[in-house]
């Protein structure tokens, strides 16, 4: 199963991929999480990707889909894959459709997940993650027992820089200007479903394992 989810940052892309990956056994492949290991690793593609996520603006095309054609030819993407965060540009959308063709394969599913940006805005400012192990939590909704301490293995939380609230009103701006029209485009194709973003992980799960299963 080939699988794009599309949403604006927040929306729990990743958070249902991650539910997703368990189920189908496919893996999840986010740019986002590829460029942050690329800037923490001081790498060349790196360096070239900072100051734009620092800013809420998207890396240049060429960059993104280079990731992503070298990810989609190894081996653990041949029963299918979960794409988090990309295509986000119509040019990244008609770059993957070329990689996949030339892979013999296409996009099976696209499920838009759809949540307003007051919300938006309240999830991703109060969202914090383990700079040890990766675990993510949220001060009001899903509160470390201890603040700043991760649950799981005691190391420290912090706020990702693109998660301040200036830079993620910025993302929200760029996300209806440049990858909201992927929900036509997908729309035209035939692939496209939506889904309310709100309610429990579990339920919202629900509502996309049954469109996978239709
Ligand atoms: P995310 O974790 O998906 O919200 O991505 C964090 C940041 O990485 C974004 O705000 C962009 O700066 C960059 N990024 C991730 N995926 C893409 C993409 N497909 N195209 C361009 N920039 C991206």
């Amino acid at each position: 199963m080939n699988l794009i989810l599309l949403g604006p940052p927040g929306a729990g892309k990743g958070t249902q991929a991650k539910l997703l990956i368990k189920k189908y056994r496919i893996p999840q492949i986010s740019t986002g999480d590829i460029l942050r290991a690329a800037v923490k690793d001081m790498t060349p593609m790196g360096g070239k990707a900072k100051s734009f996520m620092d800013a809420g603006a998207l890396v240049p095309d060429e960059v993104v889909v280079g990731i992503i054609q070298e990810r989609l030819n190894l081996a653990d993407c041949s029963n299918g894959f979960i794409l988090d965060g990309f295509p986000r540009t119509v040019a990244q959308a008609d770059a993957l459709a070329k990689v996949l063709s030339g892979l013999g394969r296409s996009i099976d599913h696209v499920i838009s997940i759809v949540v307003d940006n007051e919300e938006l805005l309240e999830r991703v400012t109060g969202r914090r993650t383990c700079r040890n192990c990766g675990k993510g939590f949220h001060v009001s909704f899903d509160p470390p027992k201890s603040p700043g301490i991760c649950d799981e293995c005691a190391g420290e939380l912090y706020q990702r820089d693109d998660d301040r609230e200036d830079t993620m009103r910025k993302r929200l701006e760029v996300y209806e200007q440049q990858t909201s029209p992927l929900v036509e485009y997908y729309k035209n194709k035939s692939l496209l479903r939506s889904v309310q973003g709100i309610g429990s992980i579990e339920e919202i799960q629900q509502k996309i394992v049954s469109i996978l299963q239709g």
